[in-house]
């Protein structure tokens, strides 16, 4: 029974599970949550025939069972709070304090490597430094991950 596993999954999103502390999503919640671990996950990609992946990083590996690695990573989260989902709280759908503060830090982190890449890029090639350098292009598929 291949399937076993993410229908377990997808009924604890959509019921809850108390023991395993997650509480009870929309059917609407669950499908987005299904569409963004797996596009984010570079599922198509990870998982079509002849893949070979850019790093050995764990996220650009080959998805070899897309079934139960969707079950699995539709289980996980970045946020700690386990009633966050995307966040927005559940049931009442105010906005995650911890979501806001960890994408603050992220972009903060984000800029300061830009910044960085651009010193970098300029020292380089002096002959671009001008107000019109034009942004470094993201390295690896993994750059565009996480944002949308
Ligand atoms: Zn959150």
């Amino acid at each position: 029974m291949p399937w076993v596993g993410l229908r377990r999954a997808v009924a604890d999103l959509l019921l809850g599970n108390p023991s395993a502390g997650i509480p009870p999503r929309s059917m609407q919640q669950v499908i987005s949550r299904m569409n963004r671990t797996w596009y984010q996950g570079n599922g198509p990609e990870r998982s079509a025939p002849g893949y070979r992946p850019w790093t050995d990083a764990p996220a650009d590996q080959p998805i070899r069972n897309p079934s139960s690695w969707l079950a699995a990573a539709l289980l996980q989260q970045d946020c700690p709070r386990p009633d966050c989902e995307d966040g927005t709280l559940l049931p009442v759908g105010a906005p995650c304090r911890l979501c806001e503060e960890r994408h603050t830090e992220h972009r903060a982190a984000r800029q300061a490597a830009d910044h960085a890449r651009q010193l970098m890029y300029g020292a380089m090639r002096p002959d671009t430094a001008g107000s019109d350098r034009r942004p470094l292009p993201e390295r690896g598929p993994q750059a565009t991950a996480g944002r949308a």
